[in-house]
């Protein structure tokens, strides 16, 4: 068998940008335009400040969009004690979940810095995922989503031929996905809007692209992680909330929550 995203599409996009500022407004627009989504990291100790998105436009901005964390004040994480670190995620969070009305457990690293005991203390306070900013230049899924590599920033002068190379992805990398992240006061200081406009041209309108957030990429690859096979493999159940597509034998299948199939 050979796992697809849902519906079976075979490989997935997604964004994620960090620190909310107004440009976030424009990103946006252009994401929204070509049928593109992604995650934008917010500091919920920013919002309503000058040059910062404002709480009230929270919801309607982002209506396609993943609100996730990025820290209270944007501290860097190694450099706090542990109480410090569970208020800048729990904080976050919670101040984040009150403007959005929803659940909120995801999370970038402030200034990509993190430790085995920053990723401990995300996890004990719900974050299910994390961003770094190590560039990896591939599609596969990370092994630990607390230590999430994107495949590369907007301004990787290679981002066209990433974007070509997911689209045309070889068999061997199973749930291909392209994962780029940056700012958008970037493209505000360096008047390059068109690097996004180009990019998002390339990608958008494929039907095999499954466009998504990071949290509904981290729920798919984590339901699908979590099926339970007999030994010979022949039996597979899905004790997830998640309906997973695969392919067998040139059948496209599904398993849905609950469900138990016999594979012939
Ligand atoms: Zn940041």
């Amino acid at each position: 068998m050979k796992f697809m995203y849902p519906n079976g599409k075979a490989k997935a996009l997604t964004f994620s940008y960090d620190d909310n500022q107004i440009h976030d407004r424009k990103l946006v627009e252009i994401f929204d335009k070509y049928g593109l989504r992604g995650t934008f990291h917010m500091n919920s100790g920013q919002i309503n400040h000058d040059g910062f998105i404002r709480s009230d436009e929270v919801k309607g901005l982002y209506r396609n969009h993943e609100v996730a964390c990025h820290g209270v004040d944007h501290k860097n994480p190694t450099g706090l004690s542990r109480p410090q670190l569970v208020r800048e995620l729990a904080e976050d969070r919670k101040a984040l979940e009150e403007i959005t009305g929803s659940m909120v457990t995801g999370l970038s690293y402030a200034f990509g810095l993190y430790s085995p005991e920053v990723k401990d203390v995300a996890k004990s306070v719900g974050i299910k995922y994390s961003r770094t900013v190590n560039s990896t230049n591939g599609y596969f899924p990370p092994a630990d989503f607390l230590e999430w590599n994107p495949t590369c920033h907007h301004d990787a002068p290679n981002l066209m031929d990433l974007g070509r190379g997911l689209l045309d992805a070889p068999d061997y990398i199973e749930l291909p996905m392209m994962y780029v992240w940056g700012h958008s006061f970037e493209f505000a200081r360096n008047n390059n809007w068109e690097v996004m406009e180009e990019f998002a041209k390339l990608m958008s309108g494929k039907e095999d692209v499954w466009y998504a957030t990071n949290i509904e990429l981290y729920t798919y690859i984590t339901a699908i992680r979590s099926l339970e096979y007999t030994m010979d493999g022949k039996v597979v159940y899905n004790p997830t909330a998640v309906t997973v597509y695969f392919e067998h034998n040139g059948n496209m299948l599904e398993l849905a929550s609950g469900e138990t199939l016999t594979l012939a």
